[in-house]
């Protein structure tokens, strides 16, 4: 057994030993946190020890000068400690009254963007689109940008009738936290994977190829030393080309954004619930996106204009009911809204690999 005091690269460190002195000192024992401003929040210990979050936006995908600009101000403000919260955004850990202001000047200055907290919109937490990812089917940072842009007030000033989180996930692998947000995009593909015979018996282990296909759809093709493609049991859900390169799915024409609202994590007053389709498909038209930020609009414009007070997006649905709600937000409902899955295919219901 290793000695105590042996320090390996094996598992991250533990996360206490980052936390600002005044976190640790009150660690599980706070009493109450108050909101400022739109991006200035104060917790409130047992002990009487304060700390004050001063949150601002980020682009999510940031260059080493942001990193460096983030760094310089915690160095200067709050002995370094900060974080980046699980939305992206960025938050100072001030344990000194006398240094806020100063930091929100000093943001202000760097021309940063401060808000996000309270009944408003946070950083979109987003996964790696056209940028990074190999089975994008829509960009997850430049619809980022086109809601944001649209949305800057509620982030900044205005309010809601309570937090809408919005995430973007740019494949049904959903590395965001599409599943659990107020408003969430997800990038779908529409098409079966089309077999590139030249270049699969070179790049691509058979086995574990057919292995990857959750309803079965892939099987050899030894005439053609290949893989063949059942169509009516795909659901374009592009795990295949993960594992296999030459199972292109991406497609310009086909390949868009779904929307999916309702979701939360909190057990406040309510459950936690998972998001449900509003839009089974709409088109990608960078770089502006005008069809997914319209819808996004009429969703957030009808939940302002009838939530109460503290009502989720998702528990305003639950109480007026969804047919209400295609209704005020004048989305076509259709079969996709059935039952999330049948678009795709009504087959691979029925097959041993996948079923429910
Ligand atoms: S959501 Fe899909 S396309 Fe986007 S980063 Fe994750 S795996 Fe890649
Ligand atoms: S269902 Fe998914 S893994 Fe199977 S063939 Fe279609 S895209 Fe590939």
């Amino acid at each position: 057994m290793s000695a105590p005091q042996r320090k390996t690269d094996i598992g991250p460190p533990h996360f206490k030993q980052f936390l600002p002195p005044v976190i640790q000192k009150n660690y599980a024992s706070w009493k109450y946190h108050e909101v400022l401003r739109p991006g200035t929040m104060v917790h409130v210990a047992e002990s009487g020890d304060k700390v004050w979050s001063v949150r601002m936006a980020s682009p999510r995908l940031i260059s080493t000068d942001f990193v460096r600009d983030v760094c310089d101000v915690a160095d200067k403000y709050c002995d370094g400690f900060f974080r980046f919260t699980s939305r992206h955004n960025v938050e100072f850990l001030v344990s000194d009254e006398s240094k806020v202001k100063p930091l929100e000047d000093d943001l202000k200055k760097r021309g940063m963007v401060m808000g996000g907290i309270g009944p408003r919109v946070s950083n979109i937490v987003h996964t790696q689109g056209w940028v990074h990812c190999h089975s994008a089917a829509t960009d997850a940072s430049g619809l980022v940008k086109v809601i944001m842009d649209e949305f800057i007030d509620y982030f900044t000033t205005k309010e809601l009738p309570n937090k809408v989180r919005f995430a973007v996930a740019c494949c049904t692998n959903m590395c965001g936290a599409v599943h659990c947000s107020d408003i969430a995009l997800v990038g779908v593909h529409r098409k079966p994977p089309i077999p590139d015979h030249g270049r699969i018996p070179n790049m691509c282990e058979i086995p574990s190829t057919i292995a990857s296909c959750p309803t079965g759809a892939i099987s050899p093709d030894p005439a053609k030393k290949s893989l063949k493609i059942n169509n009516d049991k795909c659901m374009y859900c592009g795990n295949c080309y993960s594992v296999c390169p030459a199972l292109p799915i991406s497609d310009p024409v086909n390949d868009g954004v779904a929307i999916v609202v309702g979701g939360k994590v909190t057990n406040l007053r309510t459950a936690p619930k998972f998001s449900k389709l509003v839009y089974p498909w709409l088109p990608n038209n960078p770089p502006k996106w005008p069809e997914v930020t319209n819808a996004v609009k009429g969703i957030l414009e009808a939940y302002v204009k009838g939530a109460q007070k503290h009502e989720r997006v998702g528990e305003w649905i639950d109480r007026i009911g969804w047919e209400k709600f295609f209704k005020l937000t004048k989305i076509p409902f259709t079969f996709q809204h059935i039952d999330d899955f049948t678009f795709a295919r009504e087959t691979f219901r029925t097959t041993a690999a996948f079923k429910w």
